[in-house]
């Protein structure tokens, strides 16, 4: 007679892997002080910093906010295949490092990545299991308040960052799931219970 504990049928649910996240919405719309707030309270949630060809903000540091490189030093990042996605918005390129995204994964962390639709599109289709949360505004007049308020861009800038705004927000359907950025800080506790 065998000793053997028989397993019997019963599915073995698979491991949960560590989650990617990503959350896209259009320039403005308050992705930045949504997770900063997050942060804030959860300094544990950790955020990719994305190498950008844009120059600085005042009061943004190297490393920090960005990575702030030039065009030659970009170029070399996506001939050596260290991003893994990258795309050129409002006349300007940004990528996520590849490496430090697969390390927390392995580690068996969740992923938080801030990125604009061109990038969520790439992370969609080169890793299936991420999930895309799309912030939206309460309304357009309340995006253009946002981003003019800002007061960061020139006028010219601010035009361009409304017109890939239309695009951005045309595309909601593609996300998982739409937070609407009305209270920073609802959105940061329902962003948290998604990282989750
Ligand atoms: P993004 O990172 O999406 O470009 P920011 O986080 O820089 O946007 O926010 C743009 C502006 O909108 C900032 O001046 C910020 O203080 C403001 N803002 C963000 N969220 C809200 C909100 N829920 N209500 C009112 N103003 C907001
Ligand atoms: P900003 O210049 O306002 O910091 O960012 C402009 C846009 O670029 C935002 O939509 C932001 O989410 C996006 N962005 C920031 N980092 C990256 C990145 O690494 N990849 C992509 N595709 N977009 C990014």
């Amino acid at each position: 007679m065998s000793t053997a504990v028989s397993r019997g049928t019963t599915p073995v649910p698979p491991a949960r892997r560590p989650r990617l996240t990503v959350l896209s919405g259009p320039s403005g719309v308050g992705k930045s002080t949504v997770v900063a707030h997050m942060r804030k309270a959860h300094p544990e949630v950790w955020l990719s910093v994305s190498c950008t060809t844009r120059k600085p903000r005042p009061g943004e540091r190297e490393g920090v906010q960005y990575f702030f490189v030039d065009d030659t030093e970009f170029d070399k990042l996506v001939a050596n295949g260290e991003l893994l996605e990258w795309a050129e918005f409002a006349g300007n390129r940004y990528g996520t490092p590849r490496q430090a995204v697969l390390d927390r994964l392995e580690a068996g962390e969740p992923v938080l990545l801030e990125i604009d639709l061109q990038g969520a599109r790439q992370v969609r289709a080169s890793m299936e299991d991420a999930q895309l949360v799309f912030l939206a505004p309460p309304s357009w007049d309340e995006l253009v308040r946002r981003l003019t308020g800002r007061g960061t861009e020139s006028p010219e800038v601010i035009e361009r960052r409304l017109a890939a705004a239309r695009t951005e927000l045309a595309a909601e359907s593609e996300f998982d799931t739409t937070l609407v950025n009305t209270s920073v800080e609802d959105v940061a506790r329902e962003l948290l219970a998604l990282l989750r």
